[in-house]
């Protein structure tokens, strides 16, 4: 087998090797039943244990309080900037949204389908290297929510806090939930496809506090209810079984690296170790302003277009995949997501260091 080399996709993303394997043996053979994984019935005593043991493990490591339910939907989370809108904004009702890059660009798209839509903040004009403090946004008044994106995945900037406001809190989490401790209770919704810090893609997770339930409008097509899902537990159609599988072995994963607050330090470290080069040289020129740094997308550019092609090509010979920067701002990327292993980011440090040597601008 050809050796495993260290990723830096930004989603679909590296997943624990362990949950990997395990996942390997379980499709063909789940529990000793004689049936593949993804072969068993959703509604089988096996299927139904998986999918409530992925759930409270996932309340327990994100501390969901009992008055949210727990999603497992379809439809990725670009879904979301329709359903959310959709269920909770009736006609000509207003909500918030904070423009922080190409995915709360397209969720305020969206949005405008349903509502009104507020955007009193938007870093576009500096190629989104930045996410606003609270003094340089106003709620309004008559806002039903804010909605932010916790973690800009293509830029690399992330809120190194939430916003403060009385209106509740909606965040599209896809690529750094349970990277960090968060208070649940200040949010409304939250939401993560699975893709990035997860699992596998093809489901989306939904937490939503279930007083929101009750607010769609009745028109609203059956699928697109939060309510059906949550009524159903996840089982009104057929959920996407090997996804929340794979989530579910994921979260137990880590389980075993000390949960959250543990992942969150780890996340630091692991982060700092590449922020360090970069704020070592001109050379590196990271794209987020410091005070908006994400820990876990790291955009940076090299001195010329030539330089950043050879870097990720070469960097691509010894193992380190998946630098190439998001076509929309172009350089480099490495997504470092909670499963990326940290000898994997000592190397492309390393690497680095000798590439600037060996290519002076
Ligand atoms: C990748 C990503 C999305 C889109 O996810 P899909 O599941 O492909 O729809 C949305 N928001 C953020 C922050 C992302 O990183």
């Amino acid at each position: 087998m050809t050796e495993r080399v260290f990723n830096f996709s930004p989603g679909p993303a590296t997943l624990p090797y362990e949950v990997l394997v395990q996942a390997g043996k379980d499709v063909v053979n789940f529990q000793e039943t004689g049936i593949g994984l993804i072969e068993i019935s959703h509604r089988s005593r096996e299927f139904m244990a998986v999918a409530e043991e992925a759930e409270k493990n996932l309340r327990e490591l994100m501390e969901i309080p009992d008055n949210y339910k727990v999603l497992f939907l379809q439809g990725g989370a670009s879904s979301q900037f329709f359903m959310i809108p959709m269920n909770l904004l009736g006609n000509g009702k207003k909500a918030t949204y904070l423009n922080t890059g190409t995915w709360a660009k397209k969720a305020i798209k969206e949005a405008k389908l349903f509502g009104e839509i507020d955007v009193p903040y938007s870093s576009e004009e500096n190629s989104f290297n930045r996410v606003p403090t609270q003094d340089e946004y106003t709620v309004a008044e008559d806002s039903e929510y804010l909605y932010f994106v916790s973690n800009n995945t293509i830029y690399g900037t992330q809120f190194p806090e939430f916003p403060e406001t009385e209106k509740m809190l909606i965040s599209d989490m896809s690529s750094d939930i349970l990277s960090r401790k968060i208070d649940i209770s200040r949010f409304g919704l939250i939401f993560a496809g699975a893709q990035k810090n997860l699992g596998p893609a093809g489901v989306t997770i939904v937490i939503i506090r279930d007083d929101l339930l009750e607010r769609t409008p009745q028109n609203t097509p059956t699928m697109l209810k939060y309510k059906t899902h949550a009524d159903k537990g996840s089982m009104f159609n057929t959920p996407p079984c090997f996804a929340i599988y794979a989530v579910g072995e994921v979260l137990k994963w880590l389980k075993k690296q000390g949960g959250v607050a543990a992942m969150e330090e780890i996340n630091r470290e692991k982060a700092t170790l590449i922020y360090d080069v970069i704020d070592s040289t001109d050379y590196y020129i990271g794209h987020a302003e410091k005070e908006s740094r994400s820990l876990m997308n790291i955009s940076f550019n090299l001195p010329t277009a030539e330089l950043e092609a050879k870097f990720i090509a070469e960097a691509a010979t010894i193992g380190l995949n998946g630098l190439k920067g998001h076509r929309s701002i172009g350089g480099c990327r490495a997504s470092i997501y909670n499963a990326f292993p940290r000898d994997g980011i000592v190397k492309l440090v390393e690497f680095m260091k000798q590439f600037e040597l060996d290519n002076p601008a």
